[in-house]
């Protein structure tokens, strides 16, 4: 349709051109002026239904225009009289209004429907019709609409006309719309690329569609694509999109007589992402004048497009304020700040939300700029800031779902494993040892009978919150399951956490659990350190020896292993220091010095490893460390009579000097110890010693010494 073409309203009836008033401007614009007052007094009706229908389903309201659009372009290299085009391209651009009255649920719905919003979906060709029999009597303009959906074999419906009976316009729109409905994105598939769609038309023709047609259109598409007339630009896109063409946005400031097709698709395009933006924008002209303010905005503020648009822009329309709730007024608004010096900013600011609530925005503005570089306006685009919170907020809740005890709050048993598995891999790659302690809380069971399983459930936070508060940066405490907790701590060994689990030890013992009248926990504990060629299930079952240990020889305390044999286990006794467990044996004469070797079948690294392990559980203290030799000097605590007493302890210095072995190279050979280490040992306070608790002191240490070595003592020497 050209604006010289004779008016034809199929809608409303005609209006005169001549009763317009006329912008000014070059002739060129003047004319282009005129054209569009014109086609919207031709469209009348039809416009404000495709407004509605904007409002209802903008993806539909875009895919009518499109169709619109392509109608009017085929129509006229078909040559079709202007009033039939007239018809073809209104009916296009209403054949969906019937969506209008399908609801939301259904026409908005992102996955398959089902049967029944299927069948209601189905409706709206029919409510199309009646919408718009309600405004013309066009019986002509009915019937395109009326059969746009039709099959060209009526395969569908044997009552519909079949073939050429179909209305030409009809069969035209099925064309072009099933083309432009292929090729866009839906929500139930991605768009195709147009040559695919042309392929599945070609697949329909003589069923779906009209094979003459479809030979058409493929030669139409093929031969003019991308050119779109002038007529067709500024009648349906300037008049029906949003765009402005008084605007710095408007078609009036880009459109050439050259590149038409250009403009046409830029102008799809900002129309498009204008309207379907997650962010609000807002477009004011040099003097401050909203000129535009997309869907999102609306949503965002609950100020309506039509409220602000062509009014001054004042920060009170959104009720904008900053993030310390301090209202912004025209003398302060970053919008006019941009309109008089032209330079980009950037906002953590407010405004009141659609629900009349706060809502935090960031409000990014840029100044626009004319053909001279001068500011013809500003745009401001607002992110709603609390959406983000509250995804970040959401992720932060799924994590802690995932990896924390819903009861007492510290991590989970996944997160146990999962840190485990990666300090056993750590510390194997020669990275830094760590320790584990596993605890268990004493006759739990009887608290909860006797308390009930609320109150056991208190005891059980207070629990968890004791171990937190011994915790120290980078330990992770987490509920292993039922009453039984384990902390893991990066880079420490066992004497350390064996004190540190003596110290929460004492802590449980001696905090009053309200939910219990006032009564403390106790509860036992299981600590090792990670050993070379350990895995994390050898050093959860070392630990849980330990606890095992720790629950057998009487509850509230603390039982270390190291190299995993229970042999090489020291007990804390709950009243005194380290060690205990090597006191059960005193016997013995006067001895200054003690020599031996110790056989080990592991290598020299190896057995160092293992050195250091008896070093650590026994809480020496390191003296000297050469390439071959440590010196280093341990208290052995005994107790008298049987009885554990705490306060005795003999000093001794020890000497461990590594000699590796040449190895037999005939694998028949038996196997030769790897490596041998050379101990000398010798008490460092003569005058304290009793000789009797000496030598079971040194026997002991010697025991233990073989054990966490796997070897054998060769000989054993006393020097005078
Ligand atoms: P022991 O000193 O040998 O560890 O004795 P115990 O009674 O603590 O050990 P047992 O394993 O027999 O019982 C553990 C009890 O812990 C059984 C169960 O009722 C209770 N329990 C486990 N999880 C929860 C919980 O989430 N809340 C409460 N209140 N009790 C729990
Ligand atoms: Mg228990
Ligand atoms: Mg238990």
């Amino acid at each position: 349709m050209s604006g010289t073409s004779s008016p034809l309203d199929p809608i409303n009836g005609f209006s005169s051109p001549a009763a317009l008033p006329l912008s000014g401007g070059t002739p060129e614009e003047a004319d282009q002026a005129i054209e569009n007052r014109l086609a919207m007094v031709r469209l009348g009706m039809a416009t404000a239904l495709y407004y509605a229908l904007r409002t209802k389903h903008p993806p539909t309201a875009a895919h009518s225009l499109r169709v619109a659009v392509g109608c009017s372009l085929w129509a006229e290299r078909m040559r079709l009289p202007a009033e039939m085009r007239d018809r073809i391209e209104v009916a296009a651009l209403l054949h969906d209004i019937g969506k209008i009255g399908i609801p939301d649920n259904v026409l908005r719905k992102p996955g398959k429907l089902s049967v029944a919003e299927q069948l209601t979906m189905d409706l709206y060709p029919r409510l199309g019709c009646e919408i718009l029999s309600g405004c013309t009597n066009d019986a002509e303009l009915l019937s395109i609409v009326r059969y746009s959906h039709a099959w060209f074999d009526s395969r569908r419906n044997r009552d519909a006309p079949r073939a050429q009976s179909i209305p030409l316009g009809a069969r035209m729109l099925a064309i072009v719309g099933a083309v432009d409905a292929m090729t866009t994105d839906q929500v139930y598939r991605p768009a195709m690329s147009r040559e695919r769609a042309i392929s599945e038309l070609m697949a329909g023709s003589g069923t779906q569609f009209d094979p003459e047609l479809v030979h058409d259109y493929c030669r139409m598409v093929q031969t003019q694509s991308e050119t779109v007339p002038r007529g067709v630009v500024t009648r349906w896109l300037q008049q029906l999109s949003d765009s402005r063409d008084d605007g710095p946005w408007g078609a009036g400031n880009v459109i050439g007589s050259t590149d038409i097709a250009r403009v046409d698709c830029h102008q799809r395009y900002h129309s498009q992402l204008f309207d379907h933006m997650h962010d609000g924008v807002v477009f004011v002209d040099a003097d401050g004048i909203v000129i535009g303010w997309n869907r999102a905005l609306e949503r965002l503020s609950g100020v309506m497009s039509e409220a602000a648009c062509e009014h001054l822009w004042t920060p009170e329309l959104i009720e904008l304020e900053d993030s310390d709730d301090q209202a912004i007024d025209t003398e302060n608004c970053p919008v006019y700040e941009c309109l008089r010096s032209g330079v980009f900013s950037s906002h953590q600011l407010q405004i009141r939300g659609r629900e009349a609530n706060r809502v935090p925005v960031h409000v990014h503005i840029s100044a626009v700029s004319g053909r001279r570089g001068e500011t013809i306006g500003a745009l401001a685009i607002f992110h709603d800031a609390s959406r983000q919170t509250s995804l970040e907020e959401r992720l932060v809740a799924l994590h802690e779902k995932a990896t924390k005890d819903a009861l007492t709050g510290v991590d989970n048993r996944g997160q146990f494993d999962r840190a485990l598995a990666e300090l056993t891999d750590f510390a194997s790659s020669s990275g830094p040892t760590f320790s584990l302690i596993i605890c268990d809380i004493d006759r739990f069971k009887q608290i909860n009978d006797v308390h009930g399983h609320q109150a056991g459930d208190e005891a059980l936070v207070q629990f968890a919150r004791v171990l937190q508060k011994h915790a120290r940066e980078g330990d992770l405490v987490c509920r292993y399951g039922g009453e039984e907790f384990v902390v893991l701590s990066p880079s420490s060994d066992n004497p350390t956490a064996t004190r540190r689990a003596e110290a929460i030890r004492k802590t449980i013992e001696q905090t009053p659990v309200e939910a219990l009248g006032g009564a403390p926990l106790t509860a036992s504990f299981g600590v090792t350190e990670y050993q070379s060629g350990d895995s994390p299930e050898t050093v959860l079952a070392r630990a849980d020896r330990a606890l095992l240990r720790a629950k057998d020889t009487g509850r509230n305390r603390v039982v270390q292993l190291g190299a995993g044999r229970s042999s090489d286990e020291a007990t804390v006794d709950p009243r005194g220091g380290a060690l205990a467990g090597l006191m059960s044996w005193w016997e013995g004469g006067e001895q200054s010095q003690t020599e031996l070797q110790v056989h080990t079948p592991v290598p020299r690294d190896l057995a160092i490893e293992k050195l250091r392990g008896f070093i650590a559980d026994h809480s020496a203290e390191v003296l000297s460390v050469s390439e071959d030799e440590v010196r280093v000097r341990l208290n052995v605590l005994y107790s008298l009579g049987g009885r554990r007493r705490a306060d005795h302890r003999i000093g001794f210095e020890i000497s461990m000097q590594l000699e590796e072995q040449p190895q037999d190279t005939d694998p028949q050979a038996a196997p030769l110890a790897q490596t041998v280490v050379h101990v000398q040992l010798w008490p460092i306070r003569q005058r304290d010693r009793r000789l009797r608790e000496l030598a079971s002191c040194i026997d002991q240490v010697i025991a233990s010494l073989k054990s966490y070595l796997v070897g054998s003592v060769v000989r054993s020497a006393t020097a005078p």
